[in-house]
């Protein structure tokens, strides 16, 4: 069976990947199966950069073929940040509770007009040296008052659906990844991907 890492060590996101990326004659390992420990310096200054980061840096370790994502959520209020610096908004080391501490603070009396957010995710499929597809996925909610559902990770109970009238995080996985940033970024690499593994076989 023909190997495919992803190079997210973000629990959260593996298992959201791994039921929207259901491909046959390929199994999915995660960076801690196959012990990659090192720390990538995620440097870039937009989502698709550094996720060709991440995903160049594993390749070049194993040379196998690997997915990565970097995504985050940009909030119109504050300039479209916490962007790139999502996971790190509080610090470095933040967990999700301190970022979106952080963030209910830093809106803290904002109307609600102004609460409009967007998650972009950008994944890419990265198979041999320099040889690469990238594909962008987003969607855009508003920003709650305070915390709601315990399901997702992230900024998911902040992140409110004016369709559905849910946060990210009162949605279930399969509801989730029918509208997600990561899903639409990965459902349009997925023919790419299939593309490659059928050229192989
Ligand atoms: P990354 O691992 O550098 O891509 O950081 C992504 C960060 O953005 C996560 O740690 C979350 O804080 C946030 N984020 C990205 N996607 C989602 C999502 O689907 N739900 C909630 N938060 C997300």
């Amino acid at each position: 069976m023909n190997k495919l890492i992803i190079a997210s060590a973000n629990s959260g996101k593996i298992s959201e990947i791994k039921r929207i990326l259901v491909l046959e004659g390929v199994r999915l390992i995660d960076l801690k199966t196959v012990g990659f420990e090192d720390c990538i310096d995620e440097c870039g200054s937009t989502f698709s950069e550094n996720a060709l980061i991440k995903a160049k840096a594993v390749y070049c370790r194993y040379r196998i073929p690997v997915i990565s994502d970097d995504s985050g959520l940009s909030v119109s209020f504050l300039n479209g940040k916490p962007g790139v610096l999502s996971a790190r908004f509080a610090g470095p080391g933040a967990g999700d509770k301190e970022n979106n501490d952080l963030l209910l603070e830093k809106l803290k009396g904002v109307d609600k007009r102004d609460r409009k957010a967007w998650f972009t995710c950008a994944a890419v499929f990265y198979w041999d040296d320099g040889e690469y597809f990238l594909a962008e996925g987003k969607i855009e909610g508003v920003i709650t008052g305070s915390p709601a559902g315990s399901k997702g990770f992230g900024y998911d109970p902040l992140f409110y659906l004016p369709g559905p009238g849910k946060t990210m995080a009162e949605l279930s996985q399969e509801e989730k990844n029918g509208i997600s940033h990561r899903s639409k970024a990965f459902k349009r690499l997925k023919s790419s991907i299939e593309d490659y593994y059928r050229d192989l076989a």
